[in-house]
């Protein structure tokens, strides 16, 4: 375990701007445990990490403004898609506390059993993890109050659109070799408004809504 590490690098998301709410949340998740054995020294970088297969655990800055442009409250349920370590889906079951749902969808076989078992190492009971292609959504849990998509599409997918609940807020990097992270809100009659954030780099979207 590296606490100072972790000190900080909470104290540099602070200094970014990062909200009190996440960066609590932040706090409380032990970054180490989702990160492979011999990265334990870099545990707490602010980088993206190998996790095998080609695929990486997010750099921390990049958790922290997707959970803050999400707006997450507690008792929400949330759908991600790409659960890759299963450290995204930690943070965000923080925040969303014991009433709360996180369904979190990988397509490789091994990081859905990865993400399960870090999750349930880490002692996070409110997070389903379930291997399928998340391009198409979950439609039996929906509508999801916030979705986050945490590999890069061709467009928004069709699928998450319709299955954001009204008021809810969708996070979604789009496009090829230049990413804009994408906010999609839905009011209360189901309309649909987006925004960009700025530009990202995340690792493909592959499925039927995706590459
Ligand atoms: N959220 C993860 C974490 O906290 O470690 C990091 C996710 S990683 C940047 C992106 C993940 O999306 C990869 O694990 C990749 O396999 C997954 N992915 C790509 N296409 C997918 C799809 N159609 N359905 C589900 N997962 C997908």
């Amino acid at each position: 375990m590296e606490p100072k590490g972790q000190e900080i690098l909470i104290r540099a998301l602070e200094l970014n701007g990062t909200g009190k709410r996440v960066l609590n949340a932040m706090k409380k998740v032990p970054r180490h445990l989702f990160v492979p054995e011999d990265m334990q020294s870099v545990a707490y970088a602010d980088t993206p990490l190998p996790i095998g297969h080609d695929q990486t655990i997010s750099a921390p800055h990049m958790v922290a403004i997707m959970c803050d442009l999400l707006e997450i409250t507690e008792g929400m349920t949330i759908l991600e898609i790409g659960s890759g370590s299963g450290y995204n889906a930690a943070v965000m079951a923080e925040l969303v506390g014991k009433n709360g749902n996180i369904y979190t969808i990988e397509r490789i076989p091994e990081l859905a059993e990865l993400a399960r078992s870090n999750l349930e190492r880490a002692g996070y009971s409110n997070v389903t993890v379930i291997h399928d292609d998340g391009s198409c959504g979950l439609p039996e849990h929906a509508p999801y109050e916030r979705i986050t998509v945490t590999s890069a599409a061709p467009e928004v997918p069709q699928p998450l659109r319709e299955q954001l609940a009204n008021n809810g807020i969708m996070v979604v990097p789009v496009g090829t070799r230049h990413q804009n992270l994408v906010i999609v809100r839905k009011d209360n009659e189901g309309n649909i408004n987006y925004r960009t954030w700025g530009e990202v780099i995340f690792v493909p979207l592959i499925g039927k809504y995706g590459f």
